[in-house]
This record gives structure tokens, sequence and C-alpha cells, in this order.
């Protein structure tokens, strides 16, 4: 069964403190996340209200880290550059299947193509017999959203997952009214330790902040290498900080960088 919102909230109660995290200092080096960490949820990925605030903010931001501000996505880096035209931050997308460096550099960890053509035809084909699903194609993964017929989400949990085992190397993991597939390998922890080797990141304290599953790994990497993890709303976590929601983590970033540095 899947579990709502809700009940991973009554269960975070137990499972994990509320603290409100450290503030960031400058010789941090800081990786959010953005759907749900610093845009609310919308319907439809594409249909999210970027605040105009935001991108001024995020410039302010890594102007004071010297350029130590990585976003850490399930968005692919293209969708990211559309939604933040002009800001060209260093971005892991699509969970760390594709990655670019504060120089501009691309990494790709992306599986093999014609893996993913079956699997895109597969997931298609169940799309299709169950309107109201939508199948998003990021170019190295697929999600596959539920947000507009919540009912079906222990199907979809279970036809994805079903899908997803019989190929070697892919992987199927829930978020928030979502199912991501792709290939297994990548994740935000790793994407995190490959920024942390290159400059301007290293040698910095890792902050992470992020609101989903996929973005545990992320949380227990920064923590092992002595960073401060921070959890965005309800639910069990591993992270060891908690902001309650999207205006907090924005009102936690500006104390670093004013409104009116930008
Ligand atoms: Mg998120």
């Amino acid at each position: 069964m899947i579990e709502t919102q809700t009940q991973r909230g009554a269960g975070a109660a137990r499972a994990a403190p509320r603290r409100r995290p450290p503030p960031l200092d400058a010789t941090d080096a800081l990786f959010l996340d953005i759907d749900g960490t610093l845009v609310d949820l919308a319907p439809a990925p594409d249909r999210v209200d970027v605040d105009p605030a935001l991108r001024p903010m995020l410039a302010s931001t890594s102007r004071v880290l010297d350029g130590a501000l990585a976003l850490i996505t399930g968005r692919s880096i293209r969708d990211v550059d559309r939604l933040l035209p002009g800001l060209a931050l260093p971005i892991a997308g699509q969970h760390g299947c594709e990655r670019r460096s504060r120089d501009g550099a691309m990494h790709l960890h992306a599986g093999d193509p014609a893996t993913l053509d079956r699997l895109r035809d597969l997931v298609a084909a169940f799309a299709t017999r169950h309107p109201g699903l939508l199948v998003e194609h990021k170019g190295a993964s697929l999600a596959v959203h539920y947000r507009a017929v919540p009912e079906l989400a222990g199907l979809v949990h279970r036809s994805i997952r079903h899908v997803v085992t019989e190929v070697d190397g892919w992987t199927a993991e829930g978020g928030k009214k979502l199912v991501e597939v792709r290939p297994g390998g990548p994740d935000k922890g790793r994407a995190i330790a490959q920024f942390l080797a290159e400059a301007p990141f290293a040698g910095r304290r890792p902050v992470f902040v992020g609101d989903d599953r996929g973005d545990e790994p992320g949380f227990r990497f920064v923590q092992r290498v002595g960073g401060v993890a921070v959890k965005v709303g309800k639910g069990s976590t591993f992270a060891r900080y908690r902001l309650p929601d999207v205006d907090a983590v924005r009102t936690w970033i500006s104390t670093l960088a004013p409104p009116s540095a930008a």
C-alpha cells in the first residue's frame, strides 16, 4: 500500500527530530533540490510557479559562496535552464544521470539507450491504459506522475516496479505522487560527492536541502562526511535537521544572502 504524506508525517514525529538547521556559512558548499524545496509542488512539473525573486536570490547566494552552490534535482538540466533562464548554475539533473560542473563541463551517467527505449515503450503502453497518468520523458530517465489520479497510486507503483525488475541495472523509485525510472548507479549522494571533488566545492562543508525520498541518499552522504542535511516538510528521514516548507527554506538561505544584495 502506498502511504500518504499525512501517514508518513505521523511516523516522522517519532522517527526524526524537528531541529532547525544551523545558519549557513559563506565557507559552506550548498546543494539544493528544486521541487518541494525551492518551489512548491505543482499539478504537473511544467506548471510550477517560479517566483521572480528566486533567480536573483540564487545568483546572490552563489556569489556569497564563491560559486559553491549547485542544484541537485530530478528534473533534466535542460528543463532547469528553462525554469531559471540565464542562471547556468552547476546542476546534477535526473538524480545525477547528468551533471554540469561549475566550469560548464557536462558529465553523463546514462544507461543503455536501447534499454531506455524499451522501458519507454512499456511505460507508455501502461499509461495509455490509464487516462490521467502523465509520463515525463527527461532524456536519460522517465517519471510517471499520478497527481491527477491519486487513486491509481498503488497500481502505478506495483506496475512500474514490475516492468523495471525485468530490466537489469535499472531502478524504479517512488516520490511524491510519482515513480521515477532511471539507470541504477547515479543518485543524489553520488552527484554531491562528485561536486565535492571539484572546485569550488572541494574542501567545504556540504549542506544539502531536499524534500523527497530521492533526496535521502544525499542526506546520508553529506552527514557521513560531516555535513548538514535538511529535510523539508513532513516524513521520516535520515536528515538531522528539518524546515517546514519552501518559504522557510528561502528565509533560511536569505540569512546568508539578503535580497538587497541581489
Ligand atoms: Mg523535491
